[in-house]
């Protein structure tokens, strides 16, 4: 199973909202391109599910842990010149699933928000990593994000407490889906690299442990760029982008 080739980003776009399991999934798969976008006037938003509760690598009380990736996630996102985070309530690290319920809150987001494009994990694994991309709770994100956008978000009918909430159906035109198979369109992030070590390292619960962030950032985005036929010394970050208006 993998994704059709990409289309063509939309053009006029307003408004992403960044919808992703844990506090750093945005930043390892994205920051350059949310940098970048926010450099173009575009507004962006980030909803998380959970607050990352099952991470770290150290001896951190467990209990402090969901409070401490907010704070990490919101000054990440302060980094790139995102100041709506957005954390959804009774999700857990490593317990998400593509539930009714997650669709429903979704949903709610998505018309609360009214974003022109989505950012999110892909539903699809990928068998040659069962790591990283592959976590269950990104996969799910990514599956439960997809049926909000189609057909929940859109469909009157679908949802009535949220339209007597006051939120009115929205179409979602277009989702970059980051971390799936074969990813086709690069952005290039040469001049937003900076910035995604920035957000990185505010994660620090998650990076400090790390003797070459950097270096491995490096390696990896400029492997992306090389495979999109960018010039050496340049790196990127990649997405397949699926129409769905
Ligand atoms: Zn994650």
């Amino acid at each position: 199973m993998s994704f059709p080739p990409s289309a063509p980003p939309i053009e006029d776009v307003k408004k992403v909202l960044c919808v992703f399991a844990h506090p750093d999934d945005v930043d390892f798969g994205s920051a350059a391109t949310v940098a970048r976008w926010v450099a173009e006037g575009i507004e962006v938003a980030y909803v998380l599910v959970t607050r990352g509760d099952a991470g770290g690598f150290d001896n951190t009380p467990r209990g402090e842990m969901p409070g401490l990736r907010e704070a990490e996630q919101r000054a990440a996102a302060a980094a790139l010149g995102v100041t709506q985070v957005e954390f959804l309530e009774g999700y857990f690290d490593g317990k998400v699933t593509p539930s009714l319920e997650l669709r429903r809150d979704l949903v709610a987001a998505i018309r609360r928000h009214r974003p022109d494009r989505i950012l999110t994990s892909s539903p699809l694994r990928r068998w040659e990593r069962i790591s990283g991309p592959s976590h269950p709770d990104h996969l799910a994100v990514g599956e439960a994000l997809t049926c909000a956008v189609y057909p929940d978000a859109r469909n009157e009918f679908a949802l009535p407490e949220l339209l007597a909430a006051g939120l009115e159906p929205w179409v979602v035109r277009e989702i970059w889906y980051s971390g799936g198979p074969n990813p086709d369109h690069a952005v290039d992030a040469t001049d937003y690299f900076d910035r995604k070590l920035a957000a990185l390292n505010a994660h620090a619960s998650q990076t400090r442990h790390m003797e070459d962030l950097e270096g491995m950032l490096r390696g990896w985005m400029g492997t992306t760029a090389q495979a999109a036929g960018m010039p050496e010394g340049q790196v990127a970050e990649a997405y397949t982008i699926i129409r769905t208006e």
